[in-house]
């Protein structure tokens, strides 16, 4: 076991009985690509695109998304880069994108839905993705964020294909589409979960409230419950399902998300080393146990002290 374990301190993520799980880095802002791109990960598994539309008045046009896009498509030549296309709205208001005078702006036009609202967002952004994905060696994806129902996924992902980008995901962040994940992942090619919004959403505890903090632990056994309901539906139509929200950068919490059959995990470049260890010490089988055991508890404090004492 011994040499199993060093073999896999560096290289891709695998658990100590070689199932494999893909350690992607999440990336939102261009002073970040060198270290991302550094980072010993399979690619970007959340590449945030709301950075470059921030304080200014109008979109960026074409031409501009397109030069930023080849930086970071470039920077990962050989390696795969999932884009998720705007997520504005709510926690990231822009003024163009956003509708004025919402009540409620984490429950109003956010994400996909501002697409709706202005399809021309959409196409610019799809455009420039494609053609920065051209001739750049990255295995470019592209997902959508704030899915609610499989038709939008659907019709994402006919538009991401009409660009000739082959690839298109839906992100799960709302728990209808968690309970639904079985469509989603009929409709589209991979699906990932945003576990800050799914659990804002779960717990109809905004996620922006430090005093929410116990209702929005990643190991709530309920938002457990949609991440194994998400992963196992798209498991039983062969996608695979990744997890780029907080709750994938905790080592012990991710053993739980591979159990729940999560195939995927990004985070922070500086957690990727404590994730690689934490995998190449455990089987799939003792992640299935993991999961069993925090799926078992009434809350997240004894779900996360349980699988601690279990793996010491
Ligand atoms: C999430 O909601 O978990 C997520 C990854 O997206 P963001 O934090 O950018 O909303
Ligand atoms: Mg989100």
């Amino acid at each position: 076991h011994r040499r199993e374990r060093a073999d896999n301190v560096h290289g891709p993520g695998r658990t100590a009985d070689g199932h494999p799980v893909a350690l992607l880095v999440n990336l939102g802002a261009s002073h970040e690509l060198a270290g991302a791109a550094a980072a010993d990960a399979e690619g970007v598994g959340l590449f945030r695109t709301e950075f470059l539309y921030l304080d200014r008045a109008q979109a960026p046009g074409r031409e501009e998304q397109t030069a930023a896009y080849r930086q970071v498509f470039e920077a990962f030549t050989g390696r795969r880069v999932v884009v998720r296309t705007l997520d504005a709205g709510a926690d990231k208001p822009l003024p163009f994108a956003s509708a004025p005078d919402e009540e409620n702006p984490a429950l109003g036009i956010r994400g996909l839905r501002t697409s709706a609202r202005d399809p021309q967002l959409l196409e610019t952004q799809l455009a420039a993705v494609a053609a920065a994905a051209q001739g750049s060696g990255a295995e470019v994806w592209v997902m959508a964020p704030m899915v609610s129902v499989p038709r939008e996924a659907a019709e994402f992902a006919a538009r991401v294909r009409a660009h000739g980008l082959p690839v298109a995901g839906a992100m799960v962040e709302v728990p209808a589409a968690a309970l639904r994940a079985g469509r989603l992942a009929e409709v589209c090619d991979f699906l990932s979960i945003g576990t800050n919004d799914l659990a804002q959403y779960a717990f109809a505890a905004d996620r922006t409230l430090g005093s929410l903090a116990e209702l929005l632990d990643p190991w709530q056994p309920a938002l457990l419950d949609l991440v194994a309901a998400t992963a196992g539906a798209a498991a039983e139509r062969g996608r695979p399902v990744g997890v780029c929200g907080e709750a994938a950068s905790d080592p012990a919490l991710a053993l739980v998300l591979v159990g729940l059959g999560v195939t995927s995990l990004s985070a922070a470049p500086s957690c990727l080393a404590e994730l690689r260890a934490a995998l190449a010490a455990h089987t799939l089988q003792d992640c299935i146990e993991l999961a069993g055991l925090a799926l078992a508890a009434p809350d997240a404090a004894t779900a996360r002290s349980a699988v601690l004492r279990r793996i010491g």
